[in-house]
């Protein structure tokens, strides 16, 4: 299967990423990829940038080494609430927001209460993905979350760096949670979750996932660069048609 899109990409502005937005562009025009999200950690995580990189993101260019530049943030989820740390002002700035559990802003609790925070996370509209659903560290009822994401439109992320680099043992998370979203109809959208530019745009344990629960790829918004647009138009992104160009 072909992918157009890798909508999860981390930068040297992270702190614990090492590579250039131009570097992370090169690779991803290599590896096939025409539209890539430039996601980088919202200011809650250690060494992660000021909120200033995010208010700053409009003298991205929409296209670096030929490839189209989402500009976006990985999102904290802060609290129980299902607050994340960027201001709503800010939000309106951005083309896409992933919205994740990371153990040193969220302190790992239990499935009920992870459950009930994504669901809220869900319902408040300020994020396009949940990311890494499957990590183990953080167990959630998987077809109550899904199900939430089909009605709110919200898309699942499947996270290759979960397979090869970090959160060990999300194989049979992600592999359920890619049966609920075939079931419940659900879309899902693939990240490399890159922290170094060899990883972008590299997918091969993802797919091998989908092909083995046979998702139906109509509703993979990866296979299209269009598709994915078309999502986040409808989910009331605006200055996406500034992507015509593709
Ligand atoms: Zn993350
Ligand atoms: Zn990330």
């Amino acid at each position: 299967m072909l992918i157009e899109t890798d909508t999860h990409t981390h930068t040297v502005s992270s702190g614990h990423a090492y590579s250039t937005l131009q570097e992370n562009a090169r690779a991803a025009k290599a590896a096939g990829i025409r539209l890539m999200a430039m996601t980088d950690h919202a200011p809650t995580m250690p060494g992660a940038p000021h909120i200033w990189h995010f208010g700053n993101l409009k003298v991205v260019p929409r296209q670096i080494e030929g490839v189209g530049i989402l500009r976006g943030v990985e999102a904290n989820i802060c609290d129980e609430q299902g607050h994340i740390d960027i201001p709503d002002d800010y939000l309106n700035m951005l083309d896409i927001v992933i919205g994740s559990f990371h153990e040193p802003v969220f302190a790992p609790s239990n499935s009920a209460v992870h459950t009930q925070t994504l669901e809220r996370v869900i319902a408040s509209g300020k994020v396009d993905i949940i990311g890494h659903p499957g990590n183990p560290n953080f167990p959630i009822d998987i077809n109550a979350v899904v199900q939430a994401a089909a009605q709110h439109q919200v898309l699942i992320e499947l996270n290759n760096s979960s397979f090869i680099s970090s959160r060990r043992g999300s194989e049979s998370n992600c592999t359920a949670i890619a049966e609920a979203a075939r079931d419940f109809g659900a879309y899902i959208t693939l990240g490399s979750d890159s922290h170094i530019c060899y990883t972008v745009g590299q997918f091969k344990e993802c797919l091998a996932i989908l092909e083995h629960v046979g998702f139906p790829p109509e509703r993979l918004v990866s296979t299209k660069a269009e598709k994915l647009l078309k999502f986040l138009s409808k989910r009331g992104k605006t200055h996406l048609s500034e992507f015509n160009f593709l």
